[in-house]
C-alpha cells in the first residue's frame, strides 16, 4: 500500500482498509490540532486513488467489511468523484458494508442535501465529524472555521441524508475558565443534533499544535484530572440525547461509555468514583507518540 505518512484514524477503524484519497487538512487552522501540520493540502487523483484500492485487494480477502478514508476533509472531494471511488470500492470488495470519512462543518457546508443523499446511495455510511465544542467563544479561540449554528445546521443534514453522524468533544480545550460554559454549551448543541455517537477525547498537548506553545508559556491552562472528570460529567448530566456516548481514546482519564439515555445513571456514578481517586493516580499530562 502506498501511504503518505502520517496516517491518523479514529480507533473505531482499527479493522478498516486505510485509503487516503486527500493528503493532509484543507483547513487545518484548529490550534488543538497537530495531526496534518507539516503536510500540504492536496486531493489525489481518482485513478491513483483506484489503483490503491486495486492494491489493497491483492492483500485483503472478499470479508473486508469496511473502508475509511483518512487525512482531514476527504469530504471536500466533487461529490461526483467521491460517487465513483464509492461505487468502485463496492465493485473491488464486494462483502464491503461501510465506507466512513472526516468531514467537519466548514466544509459539510458546502455539499446539498441532494449531494449528501448520493453520496448516502454511492454507499457513504458514516461520517467523524469534530464537534469539540458548542460554545462559540471556545470554537472561535480554537479557530474550528464553524459556529455551533453551522455545527447543528450541517450536523442535521447529514442525519437527514441517512448517514450516520460521530461527532467528536474535546473536554479540556476550554482551559480553566470556560469548562463550565463549554460542557453546557456542547451539552445543548448534541440535544440539537442528536448524533449516532458522540466520542470524547481529551485534550493532551503535542508539539505540532499551535496551542501547544501557549501551553508551554502557562498561557493556557490544562484542567486536572478531577476538573476534566467534572467537565466531563456536566457536559452527561445536561444530554437529553438517544445515541451511543463512547470514550474510546487513550487521551481519557476515564473510560465511560454507555447507550443513552439508558446508561446514563451509571455513567455518571462512575465519574464520581474516579473522582474519589487521588489526583496522581491518573495518567500523566503528556503521553508521549500520541
Ligand atoms: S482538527 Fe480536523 S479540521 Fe481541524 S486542523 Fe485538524 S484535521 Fe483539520
Amino acid at each position: 500500500m502506498r501511504y503518505e505518512e502520517p496516517v491518523y484514524r479514529p480507533p473505531s477503524e482499527a479493522n478498516s482498509i486505510l485509503i487516503q484519497a486527500t493528503i493532509g487538512c484543507p483547513h487545518n487552522k484548529c490550534t488543538f490540532c497537530g495531526m496534518y501540520k507539516g503536510k500540504k493540502f492536496r486531493i489525489r487523483k481518482v485513478a491513483d486513488i483506484k489503483k490503491d484500492i486495486l492494491t489493497a485487494r491483492q492483500f485483503y480477502n472478499d470479508d473486508i467489511e469496511s473502508i475509511f478514508f483518512p487525512d482531514g476533509n476527504t469530504i471536500i472531494m466533487k461529490t461526483a468523484e467521491l460517487e465513483e471511488i464509492f461505487r468502485f470500492c463496492y465493485e473491488v470488495f464486494p462483502g464491503l458494508r461501510r465506507l466512513t470519512l472526516y468531514a467537519s462543518a466548514k466544509f459539510l457546508k458546502f455539499k446539498t442535501q441532494e449531494d449528501l443523499r448520493r453520496l448516502r446511495q454511492s454507499g457513504l455510511k458514516r461520517i467523524h465529524k469534530g464537534l469539540e465544542s458548542g460554545n462559540d467563544e471556545v470554537l472561535r479561540r480554537i479557530q474550528k472555521g464553524a459556529d455551533s449554528k453551522l455545527m447543528i445546521e450541517t450536523a442535521k443534514r447529514v442525519k437527514d441524508a441517512g448517514i450516520e453522524l460521530s461527532e467528536y468533544v474535546l473536554v479540556g480545550i476550554a482551559g480553566k475558565d470556560l469548562s463550565k460554559e463549554h460542557s453546557i454549551d456542547t451539552a445543548k448543541v448534541l440535544n440539537e443534533i442528536d448524533p449516532d455517537y458522540i466520542r470524547l477525547r481529551t485534550w493532551v498537548p503535542v508539539p505540532n499544535a499551535p496551542l501547544y506553545k501557549d501551553y508551554e508559556k502557562g498561557e493556557f491552562q490544562l484542567l486536572t484530572p478531577h476538573q476534566a472528570l467534572q467537565e466531563t460529567k456536566t457536559l452527561l448530566e445536561n444530554l437529553k440525547v438517544t445515541g451511543l456516548f463512547l470514550s474510546d481514546h487513550i487521551s481519557n482519564f476515564v473510560n465511560i461509555s454507555g447507550q443513552l439515555p439508558r446508561d446514563k445513571k451509571s455513567m455518571l456514578s462512575k465519574i464520581d468514583e474516579a473522582l474519589k481517586f487521588d489526583e496522581n493516580c491518573f495518567r500523566p499530562a503528556i503521553i508521549e507518540n500520541l
